[in-house]
């Protein structure tokens, strides 16, 4: 039996399993209701969520945002995260990945959304041990839940390709939940 989820906020808030706990203000253990129709999961918190302990506040979350307009949703039904709760300046390392990696199960266990985007290389590997991505459509199942594969928003705002990437498969996660409706 799952954790409720704001059991689950306060432990991330406290958590200690990584050095990153060294290097937040605040650790950013994601937003959303339980019942969620879709989860969110991208890579770590960076500077600005880190100083809001909210997730996707900076540019990629604007443009997250734009694209959620775009579909008619808004974040409210939406549980968002990321594979790693805590603000570093480097690079996300395995082993904080492999820290982290339970709390996500224990989110994804507590919110049970219908489907998940996996948003990036850090993400992908650390919820489905993928070790690389490419532009094509990528599947998977997690919990029993299907999820969806893409890039990073991050990524998605610097390259158009990558953009193309991101609402094509963010245009087939939408398509998804109205068909499990
Ligand atoms: N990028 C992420 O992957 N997660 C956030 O919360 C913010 C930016």
């Amino acid at each position: 039996m799952a954790r409720p989820l704001d059991e689950l906020f306060r432990g991330i808030r406290r958590c200690r399993r990584c050095e990153r706990c060294i290097t937040r203000h605040l650790a950013v253990p994601g937003e959303g209701p339980a019942g969620a129709s879709m989860l969110l999961l991208g890579e770590a918190p960076g500077r600005s969520e880190d100083a809001l302990g909210r997730p996707f506040q900076g540019r990629a979350g604007v443009y997250l945002d734009a694209v959620f307009a775009e579909h008619g949703v808004g974040r409210e039904r939406t549980f968002i995260t990321s594979i790693l709760k805590c603000y570093h300046p480097g690079t996300p390392k395995p082993q904080q990945i492999e820290a982290c990696r339970p709390w996500t199960l224990e989110q994804i266990e507590a919110a049970a959304p219908k489907v998940i985007l996996v948003m990036g290389l850090a993400a992908a590997g650390g919820l489905l041990g993928m070790r690389s991505l490419g532009e094509q459509e990528l599947d998977a199942v997690r919990q029993g839940i299907p999820c969806v594969v893409t890039c990073h928003p991050a990524a998605a705002m610097r390259f158009k390709r990558r953009n193309a990437q991101f609402r094509r498969d963010f245009a087939r996660l939408i398509r998804m939940v109205r068909d499990y409706a």
